[in-house]
C-alpha cells in the first residue's frame, strides 16, 4: 500500500526517475523515464545500465557505459554528481539530457543509487527559435526544421547585429557524407527518414540561441551566436559528433550516416553570399579530405 503510494508519486514527477542497485540492475523506471527514451519499464527492468541500452555518450562524443559511468562513480564512492549526456532513444535519435545521480545509503552502506534526468534544457531552449518563426512559411514541410527563407532572413539580421553591437556569429554548411548511396541502397522513402533522423538530433543539438535549418535536399546550415573560432569549431564538432551516434533502426535495417561541416566565422561586410561561400569551400576541403569532418 505504501509502496503504491511512492510510485504514484515517483510516476508523477516530469523527470526521469531511476534506481540501481549496486550491480548497476536497474530496478525502477518511472513514467518520464520512459516517455523521454521511448523505453517501457518493462522493457528495462531487471536489464543492467551498462546493458548499452540507452548507450550515454558524453559532450565530447565519448561512450560512458564501460568507461566513466556516473552511476558507476557514485556507487564507488557516495559522491553525488550531475552531468550532461547523451542517450539514445529507442528510436535511434540522440537526446540531451542533464543527469543527477544520488546513491541511496541504509545503515552506513550504498546499497544502490538513484539517476534522475531530464530534457527540458534542450527541448525548451531549442523549441523556443522555431515556435517564434509563427509563420508555416518559415518550416520545411519533412523535417519541421526552420527553411532556406528563415535562414536567409535571420542570418542577414545577425549580420546587422554584427555591424552595430559587433555580436560575433558563425555560419555553417552541413551536407551528408555518401547520401545517394543511401537512397541507392535503401529507396528514397528511407532516405528522407534519414533527414528526419537528422532534423531531430539537430534539433536536441543547438543551444536556444542558435539554429539549424534546411537550406536544401541533404543540405542544413546552423548559425551559432556569440562564437569565436574556437568555439565555433567545438559547436560544429558537436553536430557532426551527434549525428555520428545517431542511428535510424527501421524493421529491416540501422543505417548509420556521417557529415561534412564547412563554416565560416562573420567578417566585415560579409554578406550571406560571403559566408555561404567560404563555408562551402570548407565543405568541400572536407569532403575531399575524407569526410565525416568540420573545418572553418
Ligand atoms: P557527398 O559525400 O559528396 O556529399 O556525396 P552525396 O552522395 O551525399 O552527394 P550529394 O551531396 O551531391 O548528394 C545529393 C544526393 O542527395 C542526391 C539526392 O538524391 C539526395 N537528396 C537530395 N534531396 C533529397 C531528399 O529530399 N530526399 C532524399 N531521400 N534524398 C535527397
Ligand atoms: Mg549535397
Ligand atoms: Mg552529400
Amino acid at each position: 500500500m505504501k509502496n503504491d503510494f511512492y510510485v504514484k508519486v515517483l510516476n508523477g514527477v516530469k523527470d526521469g526517475i531511476y534506481f540501481v542497485d549496486t550491480k548497476r540492475k536497474i530496478t525502477f523506471w518511472n513514467k518520464s523515464a520512459e516517455d523521454i527514451t521511448g523505453y517501457k519499464s518493462e522493457e528495462i527492468l531487471g536489464n543492467f545500465c551498462y546493458d548499452n541500452i540507452l548507450d550515454h555518450v558524453d559532450q565530447g562524443g565519448c561512450h560512458l557505459c564501460h568507461n566513466g559511468c556516473p552511476l558507476q562513480k557514485t556507487l564507488n564512492d557516495g559522491i553525488e554528481r550531475t552531468a550532461i549526456v547523451y542517450l539514445r532513444h529507442k528510436a535511434g535519435h540522440r537526446v540531451e539530457t542533464k543527469i543527477s545521480v544520488v546513491p541511496i545509503v541504509e545503515n552506513d552502506q550504498i546499497i544502490g543509487a538513484v539517476e534522475t534526468f531530464t530534457d527540458d534544457i534542450s527541448v525548451v531552449t531549442a523549441n523556443k527559435n522555431i515556435e517564434s518563426l509563427k509563420t508555416l512559411a518559415y518550416y520545411d514541410v519533412l523535417t519541421g526544421l526552420p527553411n532556406r527563407r528563415f535562414i536567409e532572413e535571420q542570418v542577414k539580421l545577425k549580420i546587422v547585429e554584427f555591424e552595430k553591437l559587433n555580436i560575433n556569429f558563425g555560419f555553417a554548411l552541413i551536407d551528408i557524407d555518401w547520401f545517394k548511396h543511401v537512397n541507392d541502397d535503401y529507396g528514397h522513402d528511407t532516405g528522407d527518414e534519414v533527414l528526419k533522423l537528422l532534423a531531430k538530433a539537430f534539433k536536441k543539438t543547438v543551444r536556444g540561441t542558435d539554429f539549424i535549418g534546411r537550406w536544401g535536399g541533404e543540405e542544413f546550415v546552423a548559425v551559432f551566436s556569440d562564437v569565436n573560432r574556437e568555439s565555433l569549431i567545438t559547436a560544429m564538432e558537436r553536430v557532426r559528433v551527434m549525428i555520428e551516434a545517431s542511428v535510424l533502426n527501421t524493421e529491416e535495417f540501422s543505417i548509420q550516416v556521417t557529415v561534412s561541416i564547412g563554416g565560416a566565422l562573420v567578417n566585415n561586410e560579409d554578406t550571406v553570399e560571403d559566408l555561404l561561400h567560404r563555408s562551402d569551400q570548407n565543405l568541400y576541403y572536407c569532403k575531399s579530405n575524407g569526410r565525416n569532418q568540420v573545418k572553418i
